[in-house]
C-alpha cells in the first residue's frame, strides 16, 4: 500500500478515486488579505464549502491544490476539508514571479524548505505537502525561474514526491522545463507538464509525452484560451493515438481567487469551476469517442500511478 500526504493525513493511493489534478481552494496575493480589508473570510469559507460539496456530489473524490507556497492559506483549506470531507492534496514550491526572499538565496535553500513542507509539515499547521509546484511562463526561463525549477527538482529527488508545473503552452516552455529537470537527474515520468491542454498542437503534445512526462489537460472552463470543444477534440485525438495513459484532466479553477473581480470572472469564464468536468466535459469526451476505460485511466488510474511512484533517488 502506498500513501500520499493529504490535508486530513496520509491517504491510501487506492482511495484517491476520481481526482482533479490541478485546482485551487484559495489563490490570494501574498500579504493582501492580512493587511487590507478586502474580504469576508468566513463568507469565503462558506462559498468554498458549497463549491466543494457540489463537485463531491458529482463523484470527484480528490482535489490536488497546486497553490504555490507563498500564496497558501492552509488553515482556510483545513476548514473546508473539515466541513466537506473532501480529500485534498496541497503543494509546496514557488511560482514564476519569484518572491524577493528567494531571489537573494540559493536553489538548495529553497529545496530545503520544500522538503520540510513535505516531510515535517507546512509551518505549524500539521499538514504535509504531497506534490511540488513550479512554473515558467511566456517570458521564458530567467536565472530566478531556473533556480526555482532546480529547487523543485532537488526537493523531488530528495523526497520522491511528484512535480507538477505551470507552463505557457503557446511558447512551448514545457520543453525547457523538461531540459532543466533532466539536467537535475529527474525521471521525466514523474513530472506533469501543466496547462499543456491550452494547445491543440498534437505534434507539440506528443513530443512532451514522448520524453516521458504526463501532460495536464487542466484548464477546462478557460474558453478564452482554448474553447471546450477544441480541448475535448485534442484529448480524443491523443486517446486514439494511444496516449490516454499520459494525460490528466482538470480546470485550474479556484473557490477564492483574488486576481480579478469575482463578478467579472464569472461573466468572462462562466464554465471555470470544479463541476464543469463531471457535468459537461466527461459526457463530451464520450460523445467524441473516448471510452469509459480511457476516461477512468485519465481521471483515476493516472493520478494513482503518479502518487504511487515513490522514493528518493
Ligand atoms: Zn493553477
Amino acid at each position: 500500500m502506498a500513501e500520499v500526504n493529504s490535508v486530513s493525513g496520509p491517504l491510501d493511493t487506492a482511495d484517491l478515486g476520481f481526482t482533479l489534478m490541478h485546482e485551487h481552494i484559495i489563490v490570494q496575493s501574498p500579504g493582501v488579505t492580512s493587511n487590507f480589508p478586502v474580504w469576508d473570510r468566513e463568507q469565503e469559507i462558506d462559498n468554498a464549502v458549497a463549491k466543494v460539496n457540489d463537485v463531491m456530489a458529482r463523484g470527484v473524490k480528490t482535489l490536488v491544490d497546486l497553490t504555490p507556497g507563498d500564496w497558501r492559506d492552509i488553515p482556510f483549506v483545513q476548514e473546508v476539508v473539515r466541513r466537506t470531507g473532501m480529500q485534498v492534496i496541497v503543494a509546496t514550491g514557488i511560482y514564476y514571479d519569484v518572491p524577493r526572499y528567494f531571489k537573494g538565496r540559493s536553489a538548495d535553500h529553497a529545496a530545503e524548505l520544500f522538503v520540510r513542507d513535505i516531510q515535517e509539515g507546512i509551518v505549524d499547521t500539521g499538514v504535509n505537502a504531497g506534490i511540488i509546484k513550479c512554473a515558467a511562463d511566456e517570458a521564458g526561463i530567467d536565472a530566478q525561474v531556473e533556480k526555482m525549477l532546480r529547487a523543485a527538482a532537488r526537493a523531488h529527488r530528495a523526497t520522491g514526491v511528484p512535480i507538477s508545473t505551470h507552463t505557457h503552452a503557446a511558447s512551448q516552455v514545457g520543453f525547457k522545463q523538461q531540459d532543466i529537470f533532466e539536467d537535475e537527474g529527474v525521471d521525466l515520468g514523474r513530472v506533469i507538464i501543466g496547462h499543456s491542454g491550452d494547445s491543440d498542437d498534437i505534434d507539440f503534445l506528443r513530443r512532451l509525452i514522448d520524453r516521458g512526462s504526463y501532460i495536464g489537460m487542466d484548464r477546462f472552463g478557460l474558453d478564452m484560451l482554448l474553447p471546450t470543444d477544441k480541448r475535448v477534440a485534442t484529448i480524443a485525438r491523443l486517446c486514439e493515438m494511444g496516449y490516454a495513459e499520459k494525460m490528466v484532466i482538470s480546470h485550474d479553477a479556484s473557490c477564492y481567487f483574488d486576481w480579478y473581480d469575482s463578478a467579472l470572472m464569472r461573466q468572462a469564464a462562466p464554465n471555470w469551476h470544479f463541476s464543469f468536468i463531471p457535468e459537461v466535459v466527461i459526457p463530451a469526451l464520450r460523445e467524441a469517442g473516448v471510452s469509459d476505460d480511457q476516461i477512468r485511466t485519465m481521471t483515476e488510474e493516472n493520478p494513482r500511478r503518479i502518487f504511487e511512484q515513490q522514493g528518493a533517488y
